[in-house]
């Protein structure tokens, strides 16, 4: 019996930053187990052979407009003035998205993009974010047309290669999660902080879980026995996983990064480019842009989205929709019977949450359980 101790299954942010707030504000004991070999989840990054910083889950760009997350995060790292750009190929063209005005001159001749230009800012404020499927909703024949082609070019087919399902049938919170942006302001998000930790994310959550109430153990599952061990249990893992599947699988959808290194200095002009049109991966990072890393070799990786099977991939993202949004919320009925357990995370919360919204949950979960 271990009574006095806290257990945490999972060392991504959201159970290394409980883990912080209960060994720093309680004082209490806390046990991080993760069976994965690292810390940090997926947030999980490392220098490999040539000095790159590689992100293995995919890149991962902080933003946050949360003054309370980013001096919490401020405490564990510094950061770089990284702002994130996204580059896409749309029709062979090099463009930015978000679509914004800087787009709509780069794909249409300069006359028509002035007068597509002029009927948007008639109809719409300046800096507004408009999701596609609102865009959509147009009577002007000309900004019909508008949204037809982003819809086309943008949306429909990455949409498809990455969810499975096309723009009207994944939820509307995801594409207006990449607006149309009435602006020119190119970068991918507007957040007041931007940046990327200067020794990377696995570092971050090593500082974070650096406390002399926090033991961590890796390779190691979390069994059901281990509940009556402990004081609280905070999961981060999948919520359907906890409870055996009872009520059938919640559905991810997975990634499959193939990585590929070359003997020259850069392989793209920028850290990230979307191929919204083309092929079936959906974009390819260029890793040593994050932290501007110098070597006389690269590396990218090709992002290809597929469904998450148990035992082949890993799960990344919860598909929003409205059938499986009631199977979780059975589990959480269920969850809420349970004493002193809490589910938390992407996974355990079943929602698609960005690292500051990550980890704003754990702090505020903190204050509800002290
Ligand atoms: N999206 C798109 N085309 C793009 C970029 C994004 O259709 O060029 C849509 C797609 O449905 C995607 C969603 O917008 O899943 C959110 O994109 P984001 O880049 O935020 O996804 P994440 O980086 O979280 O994978």
């Amino acid at each position: 019996m271990v009574k006095d101790i806290n257990l945490i299954v999972g060392a991504g942010f959201s159970g290394a930053v409980i883990a912080r707030e209960i060994a720093d504000k309680l004082g209490e004991e806390v046990l991080v187990i993760d069976k994965k070999s690292h810390i940090a989840g997926n947030s999980y990054d490392y220098r490999d052979e040539n000095g790159i910083m590689i992100h293995k889950y995919g890149s991962h760009i902080f933003h946050t407009s949360s003054e309370k997350v980013w001096s919490y995060l401020k405490r564990f790292t510094d950061f770089n003035q990284y702002m994130h750009r996204v580059t896409a190929i749309i029709d062979g063209i090099p463009t930015t998205i978000p679509f914004n005005f800087n787009t709509l001159y780069d794909v249409f001749p300069e006359t028509m993009a002035k007068r597509l230009e002029e009927k948007l800012l008639a109809n719409f404020e300046y800096n507004k974010k408009v999701p596609i499927l609102e865009f959509q909703k147009q009577s002007d024949d000309d900004l019909k047309f508008l949204a037809n082609y982003v819809y086309e070019k943008v949306f429909l087919h990455y949409t498809t290669k990455q969810w499975g399902s096309s723009p009207t049938d994944v939820d509307g919170a995801v594409t207006a999660r990449v607006p149309v942006y009435i602006s020119k302001d190119s970068r991918y998000f507007q957040d007041k902080y931007q940046g990327i930790p200067l020794n990377g994310y696995t570092k971050v959550v090593e500082n974070i879980l650096d406390h002399k109430n926090i033991k961590v153990k890796l390779n190691t599952e979390f069994k059901k026995e281990m509940l009556e061990c402990y004081k609280r249990v905070f999961f981060t893992g999948s919520i359907d996983e906890f409870f055996d599947y009872k009520y059938g699988k919640l559905p991810y959808r997975s990634v499959n990064f193939k990585f590929e290194t070359y003997d020259r200095e850069y392989y793209q002009q920028c850290a990230c480019i979307n191929y919204p049109c083309n092929y079936d991966f959906t974009r390819i990072h260029e890793y040593k842009y994050y932290l501007n890393d110098k070597s006389d070799r690269t590396v990218i990786a090709k992002e290809y989205s597929e469904f998450f099977e148990l035992g082949k991939n890993e799960r990344y993202y919860p598909i929003p929709k409205p059938e499986n949004t009631s199977l979780y919320n059975k589990y959480l009925e269920e969850a809420k019977t349970l004493q002193n357990v809490y589910f938390l995370g992407r996974l355990g919360d079943y929602k698609y949450y960005d690292m500051d919204k990550a980890i704003l949950r754990a702090l505020e979960l903190f204050e509800e359980v002290k």
